[in-house]
């Protein structure tokens, strides 16, 4: 009898997964497998935070799995490459499905299996990411990839709009699994922190596709209708905190897609208008609803970019910021990290962080924005720090987010705004509520003037 592998990364879902669906159409054996080989990742494998949410969504898969009479096999090793080889020799599998990934280190890697399927006569069917946009020919009339936001949205949106995507059937029963193959136990990959700083996840987090289609349909019921109008201000729960559900592939992105299409179908006609997307007044439903597509569409993006230009997880878009002059400061690093710099929205931004493992996308920016400005700290160095604590830390996403704030990415913003972490607190806090909430008990004196700050950016953006 012949046997599939059907190798789950960062797809952890069973729901409109169409490699799954590929994978379960065989008349034989299939054997879902996960690997976990950390070294072969290079220096972007997951951060502390991203293998606390590994460990449980991969418990949610295991248990979906067993309802369907299947089971999850965990191997862990040095090479993705040599794990595979073994598995084919235990299972004697003829095919092997997987749902490609877009970073550098596992482009190498998928490039690697490939090979190795080649030489081994083992048939590969590799599928499109958890992505609405072909990154490959998806480009502008001169043949080149897309560097600003507004093009590629609105290409995408000419080729995407009221499109309805096609659902990946959900398989009722899933072919039976290899029997008598060693798998080891969850707990012997070591995910878990040894100390328990993620103690205050569970209350917050459901890893797993239960807790993101539950996420998703507690956002499409009420949040999405005032999605713009209320994104901006941390106090409030307006937006949809599916970043690390859409990171680890527990919901498709088509779905998400989908359901927004419908809601707007589904929209009295009153509130349609013929105005292009991107001119929709806002506080229209209709308005809110695309600008929440708008931002998935810069998810999209992000991928893109990282795809056209694997180098700049590492290295700014913009050649001449490689020469910029990045201060080295442990010790302002260490205030900023812990939340004490003094600038109330700053440490409550970092204090959520440490404890939930996210931050508002507003406060990201002005996190983001104090180290790399303020206190003229190099963005890799923060894109490491969040790397390692956030739960959504996605390659292609941090990347944007860091390089944009930088002013040394794709559509970046200019590195002379300076975001003022004072005034941006007075308007996307006015109550206090987010600082009241997160911001250490304790109150530091500022540890660097602002105004001063800004003049030493902007006389290091001059010599640079
Ligand atoms: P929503 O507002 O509900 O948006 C829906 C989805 O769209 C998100 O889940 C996300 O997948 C996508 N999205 C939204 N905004 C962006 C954006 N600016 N860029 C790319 N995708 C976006 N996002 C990550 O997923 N992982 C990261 O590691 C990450 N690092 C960031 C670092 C910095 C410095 C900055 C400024 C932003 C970063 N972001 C990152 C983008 C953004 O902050 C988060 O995606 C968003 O806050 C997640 O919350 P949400 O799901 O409620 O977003």
């Amino acid at each position: 009898m012949s046997t599939t592998l059907f190798w789950f990364r960062n797809d952890l879902r069973l729901a409109d997964n169409p490699a799954l669906t590929i994978a379960s159409e065989t008349a034989g054996a299939m054997q879902p497998v996960f690997l976990w080989c950390p070294l072969d990742e290079e220096k972007w494998a997951p951060g502390a935070a991203s293998r606390w949410w590994l460990h449980h969504s991969l418990a949610s898969l295991t248990a979906s799995l067993r309802e369907k009479s299947s089971t999850l096999l965990l191997r862990q090793g040095i090479t993705y490459r040599d794990e595979i080889q073994k598995l084919f020799r235990e299972t004697k599998a003829t095919r092997i499905v997987w749902c490609d990934r877009i970073e550098p280190a596992w482009r190498r890697i998928d490039n690697e299996v490939a090979t190795l399927c080649n030489e081994l006569k083992v048939e590969v069917i590799r599928v499109a990411p958890n992505l609405l946009c072909n990154y490959q020919t998806h480009l502008t009339k001169t043949g080149k990839p897309y560097q600003v936001y507004t093009p590629f949205w609105n290409a995408f949106h000419a080729q995407f709009a009221s499109s309805m995507l096609a659902q990946a059937a959900l398989p009722r029963t899933l072919p039976m699994p290899v029997e008598d193959v060693f798998s080891l136990p969850l707990d012997a990959l070591e995910l878990l922190p040894t100390v328990d700083w993620a103690s205050g996840f569970p209350a917050v987090w459901r890893p797993g596709e239960q807790g993101a289609q539950e996420n998703l349909a507690r956002f499409l019921a009420n949040a999405i209708f005032c999605y713009d109008d209320e994104r901006d201000y941390p106090a409030i729960a307006g937006t949809s905190r599916l970043s690390p559900h859409l990171h680890f592939g527990e919901l498709s992105i088509h779905r998400i897609w989908r359901e927004c299409e419908t809601l707007l179908n589904d929209l009295p006609l009153e509130t349609a208008t013929s105005l292009p997307p991107h001119k929709v007044a806002s506080s229209a439903p209709r308005g809110n609803i695309v600008q929440y597509q708008k931002e998935l569409v810069w998810r999209e993006f992000a991928h893109y970019l990282l795809w056209h230009f694997p180098h700049t997880s590492d290295a700014p878009l913009r050649e001449k910021y490689a020469r910029f002059p990045w201060r080295s400061a442990p010790e302002d690093l260490r205030q900023w990290q812990r939340g004490c710099t003094g600038y109330p929205l700053v440490d409550a931004g970092m204090r959520e962080l440490w404890a939930t493992g996210w931050m508002h996308n507003r406060v990201r920016m002005i996190t983001a924005s104090f180290l790399v400005k303020d206190l003229l700290v190099d963005w890799r160095t923060g894109a490491e720090w969040f790397w390692d604590t956030l739960v959504d830390a996605d390659l292609a996403n941090n990347t944007l987010g860091w390089q944009w704030t930088a002013g040394c990415g794709a559509d970046a913003a200019p590195f002379f705004r300076i975001f003022n972490p004072t005034t941006q607190a007075e308007k996307f806090d006015p109550t206090g509520a987010y600082r009241n909430q997160w911001q250490p008990r304790e109150s530091f004196a500022p540890m660097i003037d602002h105004k001063w700050a800004r003049e030493r950016a902007l006389a290091a953006l001059q010599s640079a």
